[in-house]
């Protein structure tokens, strides 16, 4: 009896082995007995991009692989804070995988004057955890008919006339497009011989475990500190039982994040009772190529679409993926035609978008004076206007573009009294 639970442990450590030996040798047989390795498309990376592009494509009618090289569901270093402006982009409800729903988001300057709270009616930031929610975009992917084939790492790419070779841990495929939705190092972007991400920062997310009273601090708004992480910032998202907090910089070597992770977690007064810390990278600015050879289309973190304001990089994973496959579902197989139109369709939507972002986070995390003096003038307003933005309620071109937003900056009102609204 004395031995019962060792052994009970034993054994439920053996099934899990088991079973991960299993599916990963199993998905690599499973392809090999049915020499189903030609497709229409393969989409490499099971993230936001890859299971996005992958069920847009299905639905139109086209063969497709969803290849990934973990098992699923599997943990991702991210805040797992879905913005308004993600949720827009989906096709299907994430309620079976909400955490929690934050209608509100706090910004602290560590100026106890500059504090600001914004609050909505739907959710400002929709909290989940990554392995959940990527589990359910796939899922929706292979109900439309893609095969995902998990357990699985494209090795090598080598493009034919008429088609391209993928070398994988799992055999070799063939297709007529690949879509490298592999994340921020993206193999199929190395492969192809594309030049590197020039802006890639450095992260840290941690799923804290505090007492109660710690929790319900943070339980019902988004937090967001500036000022205190150089060239960077802290945040706090609840989850259904935790805190996820992380810290990043963009400017690589500015400081030890590891010491900034420390130096947070003091200053918001938290003493986690149990941690799991995890380090990863963000792509901050576009690859100059987004298109290898004739038949490669980059998506997501693989081609260096995450917003350099917020580095929050779903939205555009989802729309890039997406965007990436109806090109080729508009263009069929003509390939000239299928780069071209994608990025067309990228030059009037995201690039732009990106550009803006970009001059906007310089001021934000470059001229520290420059964030505090504008935040004095304007904090609760300027709060207000990126919580429209991140809610998809405007994007960045038309805030710096649209005289009203001026307006509404310098005289709260004035405009829509002006207007009768
Ligand atoms: C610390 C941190 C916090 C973040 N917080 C947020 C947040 O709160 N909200 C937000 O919107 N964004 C956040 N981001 C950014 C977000 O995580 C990414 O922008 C997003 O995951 C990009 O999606 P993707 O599909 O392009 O790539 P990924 O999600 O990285 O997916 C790529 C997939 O490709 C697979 N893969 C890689 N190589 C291969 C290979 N050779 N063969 C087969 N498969 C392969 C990987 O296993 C992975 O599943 C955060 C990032 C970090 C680092």
């Amino acid at each position: 009896l004395l031995l019962a639970p060792a052994a009970l442990k034993w054994l439920e450590i053996l099934e899990r082995r088991a079973s991960r030996f299993a599916l990963r040798y199993g998905a690599a047989l499973y392809v090999t007995i049915k020499g189903d390795m030609n497709f229409d498309v393969v989409v490499v990376g099971a993230g936001p991009a890859g299971s996005s592009a992958a069920l847009v494509l299905a639905e139109a009618g086209f063969r497709v692989a969803l290849l990934e090289k973990a098992l699923l569901p599997r943990y991702k270093t991210c805040g797992g804070g879905l913005l308004g402006r993600a949720l827009k982009l989906l096709p299907f409800e994430v309620g079976p995988v909400v955490e929690r729903e934050c209608f509100g988001a706090e910004l602290h300057h560590h100026d106890p004057t500059l504090q600001f709270s914004t609050h909505r009616n739907r959710p400002v930031v929709t909290m989940v955890m990554r392995d959940q929610f990527d589990h359910l975009l796939t899922t929706s992917a292979q109900n439309a008919g893609v095969q995902l084939i998990s357990g699985v790492a494209l090795l090598d790419l080598k493009e034919d006339v008429d088609s391209i070779e993928l070398r994988t841990t799992g055999g070799v495929f063939k297709a007529r497009f690949v879509i490298g939705a592999d994340g921020a190092q993206s193999v199929v972007a190395r492969k192809c011989g594309l030049p590197d991400l020039r802006h890639v920062i450095p992260a840290i997310e941690s799923e804290v475990t505090v007492d109660e009273a710690q929790f319900d601090r943070f339980r019902d708004e988004a937090r967001f500190d500036f000022g205190l992480t150089p060239y960077g910032y802290g945040w706090v998202f609840s989850k259904r039982e935790h805190l996820s907090v992380g810290v990043l910089t963009t400017r690589r070597g500015s400081c030890n994040l590891n010491d900034e992770y420390a130096r947070y977690l003091a200053k918001i007064g938290l003493s986690p009772i149990k941690e799991e810390r995890h380090g990863y990278m963000i792509p901050l600015s576009p690859r100059e190529k987004l298109v290898g050879g004739r038949r490669v289309l980059l998506v997501g973190d693989a081609a260096g679409f995450a917003d350099p304001v917020t580095a929050e990089g779903i939205s555009n994973a989802i729309s890039s993926g997406r965007l990436a496959a109806e090109a080729i579902v508009n263009e069929g197989m003509n390939e000239t035609a299928v780069s071209r139109q994608y990025l067309d369709r990228l030059q009037t939507t995201l690039l732009p978008e990106l550009r803006v972002a970009r001059v906007l986070a310089c001021v934000l995390y470059d001229f520290p004076r420059v964030r505090s003096s504008l935040f004095a003038r304007h904090g609760q307003r300027l709060s207000d206007l990126l919580t429209r933005i991140v809610m998809g309620e405007v994007t960045y071109s038309e805030a710096v573009s649209r005289p009203k937003n001026y307006l509404e900056l310098l005289f709260p009102g004035a405009f829509a009294k002006a207007v009768g609204a």
